[in-house]
């Protein structure tokens, strides 16, 4: 920001009693009494128009937003000396003039360098790893330093001291010595940041409100929420921030876990389903239909959806099983109860190859049947289309598969029972609440990734879970192989005994990124294929399958190669879903470093169908750490919930868990992987006051409703309990 455009208020020190008072946008007519957690941030001191765009970068647009600009480190620095008086193997911190800064990276490990001044001397400070600091640290700059005090070679050095840069502020450092240290943006550095922000906590008691009564609080050992407001922020000790950090996640996970509970309930307690009944007449009419036993997985989760199907409160259950575990089977089951019980089953899957491969699976199972199915794809159209869709309306269908979209847009069901979405691992909260708009089917989400505990708790927070955790008997073992690709030609030579026995073979190649990179990654995989077709196997049927062709020509080359016509199918991930060839005992994964755990897990899913050994060879030569990882793991272990925790482990919760994807609010201070106890606790409070207060009436819960609307109301659908 350009000196000529700083708010003149901005001069008052973020301490000064005058503080937010001497504010007054009279052009806005914004003053002390007016602001509120959803003022715009353009109306704080210091902040104005220009500021306000920063600020939006930066996900902040109100006092609120502003008040969650939670510090990412936070400073407890002794107040500062000269650099004479400096000493050896002690704590101190500086203020001091950058003269000139350095990088090694030439060391091991790599060193950045700077020698600072006061007017007393000089002194030289080094960071280890401290590239990333060539962007933030120049010479000119004032800056606080703070750290330990060590001797290099008979001279004073200050080894890896946490630092701030001081801007204009620097007339009054000892405000900015201690506390917090924001995120800061190119236009908007951590002191001015803090100089906007700290003003604000005066305010703290017209701003925020207690949500727990005092007893809750004692004995959760919750501090109040002004305190912890204010303590986040500029907090006296060590001790005082982790109870202030304590007490905003608790909040944080709470209020999601609030309206996650109270979403649940509404869907429950506002839309009635048909109660299906099962007999056993009906329960054995079923179970005849699949020619073998259930497992005792599946007979649980058939246990718990059958509860759930008898009452008229809507089923909103989560179906997680690895693929292969038996879901579609379970699926069925739920399908034929409803029908059953004289309602429509909607089928819905992501892509219209999935959708397909369900609609088969399930023709396996209801050949003679009397139960009416169609499967309705994107190349029906016309007069027969118009037909189908009408017979739906008039009842004389029972099952409807197809995708999420189409049976979304303009599908008007008779009587809809039962609505499965298999969402393989594109689930969203959003989806799901879409399909509940004019009817209130009994719902079924099923998914093949497996959700470690935390996650479900809160991408599916509303739902309750049924888990397939062992795979039916009779499957062949899958072993798992990293190969080198100095070892490709004796891997193709093992291919090809497996190809001369009759089994089959797939070939993946990476993800498609970037839409400029489509052209590029379908020529990695037809150039591929090219050569495997003509030079490598030619004795073969090699086929190629990507996600640019049509959706005829997939199902084609799909029905030929379940058919045995094709030996082996050279793809992109499209084979990621929904492909069931139990004779398909190799898959081959080309760079398969460049994929996640979860889907190298995904993709290894389709081989191992069968009763004969299958083999996963994974071609990669990396030396990045966490791709070795991961393909260690893979090599290491077929357990979904395994591979799924340490996915977490290796990637960390945000870039397999977007909360924001999920419709709920991204997670600002709480992290669900190392605050589960924290989120197991905040569930339980959570839904158990949905229950006794669903609507937030009592005069307690009012700060939490005002709260809760202004975080989520529209993403979780609460406008009702406004
Ligand atoms: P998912 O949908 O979880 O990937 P499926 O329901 O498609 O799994 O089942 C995978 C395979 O296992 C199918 O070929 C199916 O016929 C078979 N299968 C399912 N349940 C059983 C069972 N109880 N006993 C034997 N085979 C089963
Ligand atoms: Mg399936």
């Amino acid at each position: 920001m350009k000196a000529g455009e700083r708010p003149e208020t901005e001069r008052t020190a973020a301490h000064d009693d005058k503080g937010i008072e001497t504010v007054r946008n009279d052009a806005h007519g914004h003053d002390r009494a007016a602001i509120s957690l959803s003022t715009p941030v353009q109306y704080v001191k210091g902040v104005g128009p220009a500021r306000a765009r920063t600020f939006a970068q930066l996900g902040v647009e109100t006092v609120g937003d502003l008040l969650e600009y939670y510090p990412r480190d936070w400073i407890f620095a002794p107040s500062p000396v000269k650099v004479v008086q400096l000493r050896p193997n002690e704590t101190a911190s500086i203020i001091a003039l950058v003269e000139s800064t350095d990088y090694q990276n030439y060391r091991r490990p790599p060193l950045f360098e700077a020698m600072v001044s006061d007017d007393t001397e000089t002194c030289r400070v080094v960071w280890f790893h401290g590239g990333y600091l060539r962007n933030q640290l120049q010479p000119g700059q004032v800056v606080m330093l703070s750290g330990k005090v060590t001797l290099f070679k008979h001279q004073l050095q200050m080894t890896n001291p946490k630092f701030m840069v001081l801007d204009e502020a620097h007339a009054q450092p000892d405000l900015y010595f201690s506390g917090g240290v924001y995120p800061a943006s190119a236009h908007l550095s951590s002191a001015q940041i803090k100089r906007i922000i700290v003003p604000l906590l005066e305010r703290l008691d017209d701003l925020v409100c207690e949500f727990y009564d005092e007893g809750f609080r004692k004995k959760n050992h919750l501090i109040g929420r002004k305190e912890a407001f204010a303590w986040i922020h500029m907090p006296p000790d060590e001790e005082k921030l982790a109870q202030a950090r304590r007490r905003l996640k608790y909040d944080e996970l709470f209020l999601m876990q609030l309206g996650l509970a109270l979403r649940r309930y509404r869907i429950q307690h506002f839309s009635s389903a048909v109660a299906c009944t099962c007999s056993d007449e009906v329960d054995s009419r079923i179970r005849r239909r699949f020619p073998f036993l259930l497992t005792e997985d599946q007979n649980e989760c058939i246990a718990e959806i059958v509860a759930d199907m008898g009452r008229t409160e809507p089923m909103n259950r989560l179906l997680q099983g690895d693929v292969g575990s038996g879901k579609t089977v379970v699926a069925l089951y739920a399908a034929l109860l409803a029908v059953a019980n004289k309602t429509q089953v909607a089928i819905m899957a992501p892509t219209e190859i999935l959708a397909s491969q369900h609609f088969i699976s399930m023709e396996r199972y209801l050949k003679n049947s009397h139960v009416r199915r169609v499967l309705i794809t994107g190349g029906l159209t016309g007069g027969k289309r118009t037909e189908l869709l009408e017979q739906i309306k008039r009842g004389e269908i029972d099952i409807v598969v197809g995708t999420v979209a189409l049976l979304q847009k303009d599908i008007g069901f008779h009587r809809l029972g039962l609505a499965v979405i298999d969402e393989q691992h594109k689930f969203g909260v959003h989806q799901r609440a879409d399909l509940r708009k004019d009817a209130a089917p009994h719902c079924l989400v099923m998914t093949a990734t497996p959700i470690p505990r935390t996650l479900a708790m809160t991408a599916f927070g509303d739902l309750d879970v049924s888990i397939l955790r062992h795979a039916p008997p009779g499957r062949g073992a899958v072993i798992t192989r990293w190969v080198d690709p100095a070892h490709r030609q004796e891997a193709y030579d093992f291919i090809r005994e497996r190809l001369k026995a009759k089994r089959q073979a797939y070939f993946v190649y990476p993800r498609i990124a970037a839409v400029e990179e489509t052209g590029k990654d379908i020529r990695a995989a037809t150039e591929a294929w090219e050569e495997l077709a003509e030079k490598v196997f030619p004795e073969f049927h090699v086929a190629l399958l990507h996600g640019q062709m049509s959706s005829a020509d997939k199902q084609r080359i799909m029905t030929e190669f379940r058919k045995g016509r094709i030996d082996a199918l050279v793809s992109t991930v499209v084979i990621e879903v929904g492909v069931d060839v139990p004779n398909a005992t190799i898959m081959v994964i080309e760079a398969a470093d460049r994929f996640g755990l979860a889907q190298l897990h995904q993709l290894r899913g389709r081989i191992g169908r069968g009763e004969s050994k299958s083999y996963c060879l994974l071609f990669a030569e990396t030396d990045n750490e966490v791709a070795r990882s991961r393909l260690d793991v893979m090599t290491r272990t077929h357990d979904g919930f395994e591979i799924a925790e340490q996915d977490l482990r290796l990637r960390g919760p945000g870039e397999l868990f977007s909360a924001r994807q999920h419709g709920l609010p991204d997670l600002k201070i709480a992290n669900i992987l190392d605050d589960s106890e924290l989120l197991v606790m905040a569930r339980q409070h959570a839904f158990a006051l949905a229950a006794r207060d669903p609507m937030l009436e009592e005069a307690l819960h009012h700060q939490l409703r005002r709260t809760l609307l202004a975080k989520f109301g529209d993403s979780l659908g609460l406008a009702d309990i406004a």
